[in-house]
């Protein structure tokens, strides 16, 4: 597992995965008192849309697409995976859904996540891109391994796969109940006397994606905790969940 090459431009940092296919990640932007900050394109938090909109429209320039054909869902922690085989998406399509697939070159897909994992994926030479929201819960549930199969049905080979997982919980902040804990292998679990046990998230879903074949080399680790520096990413744990949301976008031209 390895870091990922950043670009970064204020409050959008860029990985560029492969010629061709780049990799958007968020930030909140210009801190403000209100828990929506500065940048939010998540439209369900309960900002406000004139500003998400804004914000949308000018992400979708950065990645040089029309923003209608910026495709987030409205996510539940669930572990529905959408495909995106056609243009315009009705939005009762994008209702619980928490992973997002496509082949069509131009057509940007995203989560939104605060603590959660954004997890973005591409097969370069198939041309196939997802984009997963794992929290404990859609993890544990198999949203990842969900969002391999449907990458794999439309073309994508898990050895050319590349992931790249944006910012999320660290193993250090994300402490839990036992009943939480005992869901994951004990590999990702730490337990220290005298404390709650903590979750190491990443690593998780990190197992997950070699299990299913993606080359550990493959796959880049998060590169900030939202918790730790939730001054410059949205966190659930720190700010409630009525906040902005960080969010993580895939593209290829
Ligand atoms: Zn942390």
């Amino acid at each position: 597992m390895t870091g990922a090459a950043i670009t970064n431009d204020g409050c959008i940092a860029t990985v560029n995965i492969a010629g061709g296919i780049n990799a958007y990640f968020t930030s909140r932007g210009e801190v403000t008192a209100s828990p929506y900050s500065g940048f939010n394109v998540c439209h369900y938090t309960g900002d406000d849309p004139a500003k998400v909109e804004r914000c949308r429209v000018y992400i979708a320039g950065k990645a040089g697409i029309d923003p209608c054909k910026l495709i987030m869902p409205r996510q539940t922690h669930s572990i529905n995976c959408r495909v995106i085989d056609s243009l315009p998406v009705v939005a009762e399509d994008l209702e619980s859904v928490d992973a997002l697939v496509t082949s069509l070159p131009g057509v940007a897909i995203g989560v939104s996540t605060a603590d959660c994992v954004p997890v973005l994926l591409a097969d370069p030479v198939n041309g196939v891109v997802g984009a997963a929201h794992a929290g404990w819960r859609g993890a544990v549930g198999g949203i990842v391994g969900v969002t391999l199969d449907r990458m794999i049905a439309l073309g994508a080979d898990p050895h050319y796969i590349k992931a790249v997982m944006g910012p999320c919980i660290c193993k250090d902040c994300f402490e839990v109940g036992e009943e939480v804990a005992r869901q994951f292998p004990h590999d990702c679990v730490i337990d220290e006397e005298g404390r709650k046990p903590h979750v190491d998230l990443p690593a998780y879903v990190a197992s997950i994606l070699i299990a299913g074949g993606v080359a550990p080399e493959a796959v880049a680790m998060p590169f900030a905790c939202t918790k730790c520096d939730s001054d410059r990413y949205f966190s659930a744990r720190a700010l409630g969940i009525n906040s902005g949301r960080n969010f993580s976008m895939i593209v290829k031209t």
